[in-house]
Parts: structure tokens; C-alpha cells; sequence
């Protein structure tokens, strides 16, 4: 494989990795419980999406527990800046 002829400088890889940073996810509220959710997705909360239905509330009970750790994770973040 090729090698690069020169070694990236520690400013050059500072100003590349810059770019990683984890972002925070736009949240939105359920149009049916009003609790945060993302956009474009099933409520994990209580299974709606635009009004209806879609999954039953014990199918998510697992998701449940993911979305409330995501929640904090969020929260986490917000808090430090
Ligand atoms: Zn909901």
C-alpha cells in the first residue's frame, strides 16, 4: 500500500480530529404522550407515530429502558456544554 511521504503534524491531526465531536440529537415533542422524542421515528414511549398506533406498549418496554439511558446521556451532555 502507499505511504503518505510525510507525517501529518500534531496541529494538522488537532484540526482533523476537531471534526469528531459528538453532536446532540434534535428532539422533538410526541404529538400524543409529549414526551422528547426524534423526528421521523416511532415514539418509544407509547408506540404512536402521526396519530396512530403503530406498535403495542409491551413491545417497547425494552426500548423503553434504551430511550430513558439515551435520555440521560443527553441530559449528560447538555449539562457539561
Ligand atoms: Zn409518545
Amino acid at each position: 500500500m502507499a505511504e503518505p511521504k510525510q507525517g501529518s503534524s500534531l496541529s494538522r491531526s488537532k484540526i482533523r480530529r476537531s471534526k469528531f465531536i459528538a453532536k446532540i440529537p434534535t428532539l422533538i415533542r410526541c404529538q400524543h404522550c409529549k414526551e422528547k422524542i426524534l423526528p421521523h421515528r416511532i415514539c418509544q414511549f407509547c408506540g404512536f407515530y402521526r396519530g396512530k398506533e403503530i406498535l403495542a406498549p409491551k413491545t417497547i418496554t425494552a426500548k423503553n429502558k434504551k430511550a430513558e439511558k439515551i435520555k440521560e446521556k443527553v441530559e449528560k451532555i447538555k449539562k457539561e456544554g
